[in-house]
């Protein structure tokens, strides 16, 4: 049977970092993925450009149960370290907005320089190996080795470490081997579900699909946090980064409030203009400061009466004020699994090293990126914790 030093299942953002520092200091490193290619999801994110960390990373911009769990891997390995390495390596980057850092030319370049960090710690890559199980063996030294079984191999190893991601975009490769895996090993699954992901319309508010394509400036709230930022009507519901972000925040059957003019009063600009120009018509108005479309669709909808803005009653502006910058919106539910970026919950911390990553009744066990229970925001945080806890990770096994 073949051994090695460590064994990495899953060979997405964190597999691919954990197993090029690992082999980088000395250790013969199996990373192994039931994919045909390495990094499938980085190929896809960022809109083909990856959005591959953030000039402003602090565990505030993290959900987990355990608020202080990634404190220590964000502060050894941050995002200056990871945009030196993608410096070093000549590929040029550009911030999108709101520090959100991607690549000029595309996802391909981190994919090849994760490859190429890899060649130099001589990790044997095995793609087409979907691990089916794995098993713990305590040897006559008392230390404990995992057999690691795939359809038509197995190996063995002292250092096993589990990067298998979450349950989004199952056509790249997801699996919920990981969550099963700590089972095995009886540490607890903070319950998961699709996030950073698009909410879709309720019956009554299906009309709105006809704006599909159509994005605005908005600010998403809920009783726990605001989003500024652009929002997308889809044919299923409302997408675009403001949305995305607040499902990180939201939960079944709650409302999210949103300020569909949220640099500007709706009121002040009525209240000026019923003294400077009176006739003017209350559609042609909104038509200033909203897309042609939405504005039609409100007044076919009947959700609002044209007339003069002269014309206006007190009534009249209070109502326009709240469906504008108070919009009541209670989604359906989110598209799901299929167009999430990332799993919420996972893993439990409370039962994983936060210097390490390695599980803290079982020696040799380790989980990291995703599977744990860390979810970022949109914007490079995801990436930069599978940097960061791969690199946690990779130490804590060299250094030992
Ligand atoms: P993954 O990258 O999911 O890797 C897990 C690997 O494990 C996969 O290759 C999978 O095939 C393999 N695997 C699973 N089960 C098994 C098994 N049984 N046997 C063998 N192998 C297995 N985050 C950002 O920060 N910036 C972005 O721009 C961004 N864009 C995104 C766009 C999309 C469309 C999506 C879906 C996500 C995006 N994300 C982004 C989120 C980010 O991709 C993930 O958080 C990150 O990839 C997680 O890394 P990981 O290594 O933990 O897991």
């Amino acid at each position: 049977m073949k051994q090695y030093d460590v064994i990495i299942i899953g060979a997405g953002a964190a597999g691919l970092f954990c197993a090029a520092q690992l082999g980088q200091n000395g250790l013969s490193v199996l990373l192994l993925d039931n994919g045909k290619k390495i990094g499938r999801k980085i190929l896809m994110s960022g809109g083909g450009y990856c959005n591959f960390t953030n000039l402003d990373v602090s565990p505030n911009h993290y959900l987990c149960q355990n608020r202080h769990f990634v404190k220590s891997a964000l502060s050894r390995y941050t995002n200056w370290d990871f945009i030196a390495l993608v410096a070093s390596y000549g590929i040029a980057y550009h911030e999108k907005e709101l520090g959100q850092l991607f690549c000029d030319e595309s996802s391909q370049q981190i994919v090849d320089l994760l490859q190429a960090e890899c060649e130099k710690g001589k990790v044997d890559i095995q793609l087409r190996q979907a691990v089916l199980s794995i098993e713990k063996f305590t040897n006559d030294k008392s230390a404990n080795f995992f057999q690691v079984q795939t359809a038509c191999d197995s190996f063995q190893t002292e250092n096993l470490v589990i990067a298998t991601g979450g349950l989004s975009m199952p056509g790249l490769g997801a699996s919920p081997l990981g969550y099963k895996i700590a089972e095995q090993f009886d540490i607890p699954i903070v319950p998961i579900r699709a996030s950073l992901v698009p909410f879709t319309w309720k019956e009554f508010d299906k009309p709105f699909a006809a704006l599909s394509g159509i994005s605005l400036p908005v600010s998403v709230t809920n009783r726990e946090k605001t989003f500024v930022n652009q929002m997308l009507f889809t044919h299923r519901g409302l997408s675009g980064p403001a949305i995305l972000q607040i499902s990180n925040y939201w939960d079944m059957g709650e409302t999210v409030e949103i300020d569909l003019l949220p640099s500007e009063s709706i009121y002040d600009i009525l209240q000026e203009l019923r003294q400077s120009s009176p006739k003017l018509q209350l559609k042609t108005v909104l038509s200033r400061h909203f897309p042609k479309k939405l504005v039609e669709l409100w007044f076919e909808q009947k959700q609002l009466e044209d007339k003069a803005i002269a014309q206006l009653s007190k009534a009249n502006m209070d109502f326009l004020v709240n469906f504008i910058h108070h919009w009541q919106f209670l989604p359906n539910g989110t598209e799901g699994y299929r167009t999430a970026e990332v799993t919420m919950g996972g893993v439990d911390t409370n039962y994983i090293s936060s210097k390490t990553m390695e599980v803290k009744n079982t020696q040799g066990l380790y989980f990291i990126g995703e599977v744990l229970d860390v979810t970022g925001w949109l914007g490079g945080y995801n990436f930069q914790w599978a940097w960061s806890s791969a690199y946690a990770c990779a130490m804590g096994i060299a250094e030992r």
